[in-house]
């Protein structure tokens, strides 16, 4: 058996009004007046003065206003790049990254492009990438996804929906200010935060699980009831604990894999660009025969917290259409394997996932 030796973030700050201390994180980091930091962040902030007058502006600085109505694609982490090329002759000092899933995965992509040859589709993979990304950061202003964490930034591209899975990926400086979650939207609070709590139920009823990744997904798992379902946690406890969550789920699922409710949704993201939080509901909310409990409690909690999942995604679809999510699904090997095991293929057929989509 060979282990999996991976890199972890290597510095984090948290704490409410932490934020306000980046100045002095990237002071060092500056390798000289002509190396700018470039500053991606997500475009509902273009219009918030409080967070922007904070973003330490220096020298040749840059922020660059980043739009998430879509989520990122190897073309636009290309252009990315090319515009950055284009406004710095130096290597920047560094990327920072401020926002959800969305942004960080693209500070992380293009911090790795910056460094590494051709285009971001050829690095989709696993451990493709052979040169050291620049000095990256991520800021998340919203919690679930793990991607602040995580080994991995999960792009679209003309062939494939996959991550660019490397040691060079995760950041070298994580900020968790809870405070920059305040005016999240009510129904993606509770999405992304659900895709955190399906990462811990995949993880920890995955054949993948070890005692490393269960005791990051039990506290995970733990962190998510008390947020969304025991529910007597002030705003700020809320904030905090999710932002944990976040954190917790994201490391257990690095020594695990994710399973069903992501296999089926990247199907759902790949065809209808549905969004990756509100896929995972959609699909997770189907998976009683997966996960008894886990469909269970999220059942509730989207009760709870009044959540109107949207209906009939799929019910106009062609056979071709059809055909092509369950391609992209059935693609997920390691999801499938750590769900069902070894002989997945033997369970999982493409008339059942029909009939799965068919539900949604
Ligand atoms: P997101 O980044 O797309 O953001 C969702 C929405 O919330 C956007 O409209 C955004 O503008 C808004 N928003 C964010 N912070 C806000 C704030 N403080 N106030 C008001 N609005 C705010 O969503 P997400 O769920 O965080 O990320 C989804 C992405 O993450 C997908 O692309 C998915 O593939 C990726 N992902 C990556 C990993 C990883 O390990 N790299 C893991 C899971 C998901
Ligand atoms: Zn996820």
């Amino acid at each position: 058996m060979k282990f999996k030796n991976f890199p972890m973030v290597p510095r984090v700050i948290f704490g409410r009004g932490c934020f306000s201390q980046l100045q002095e994180i990237l002071m060092p980091r500056r390798k000289n007046s002509e190396a700018p930091f470039i500053f991606l962040v997500d475009d509902v902030f273009e219009s918030n003065q409080e967070l922007i007058s904070k973003i330490p502006l220096l020298f040749g600085d840059k922020i660059i206003f980043i739009p998430t109505d879509e989520e990122p694609k190897t073309e636009q982490v290309d252009v990315l790049v090319s515009k950055i090329r284009e406004y710095t002759t130096q290597s920047p000092s560094g990327i920072v990254g401020i926002g959800g899933g969305t942004v960080m995965d693209l500070a992380k992509a293009v911090a790795i492009m910056l460094t590494s040859n051709g285009k971001a589709e050829e690095y989709q993979g696993w451990d493709l990438v052979t040169r050291e990304a620049i000095y990256h950061v991520g800021i998340p202003t919203i919690s679930g996804t793990g991607a602040e964490v995580s080994r991995t930034t999960v792009l679209t591209g003309p062939e494939k929906k996959l991550g660019i899975n490397s040691d060079f990926t995760p950041f070298d400086q994580v900020v968790l200010d809870p405070e920059l979650t305040n005016g999240v939207p009510r129904d993606q609070w509770f999405y992304t935060g659900m895709d955190c709590y399906i990462h811990c139920v995949e993880s920890l009823n995955g054949t993948y699980l070890n005692a490393f990744s269960q005791s990051y997904g039990e506290k995970a798992e733990d962190l998510c009831d008390e947020v969304f379902y025991n529910g007597k946690l002030s705003k700020e406890e809320t904030q905090d604990k999710l932002m944990m969550a976040s954190w917790h789920g994201g490391m257990s699922i690095a020594y695990s894999q994710v399973g069903v409710a992501h296999a089926m949704s990247y199907g759902l993201s790949y065809l209808l660009g549905t969004k990756h939080g509100l896929g995972n509901c959609i699909v997770f909310n189907h998976l009683e025969e997966f996960y008894p409990e886990g469909v269970a409690k999220f059942k509730k909690m989207q009760e709870r917290h009044e959540i109107e999942l949207p209906k009939g995604l799929c019910a106009n679809l062609s056979e071709e259409e059809f055909e092509t999510m369950i391609n992209v699904s059935m693609g997920m090997d390691p999801l499938w394997e750590n769900a069902v095991g070894k002989n997945w293929k033997d369970t999982i057929t493409r008339v059942k996932l029909r009939n799965l989509y068919e539900k949604m």
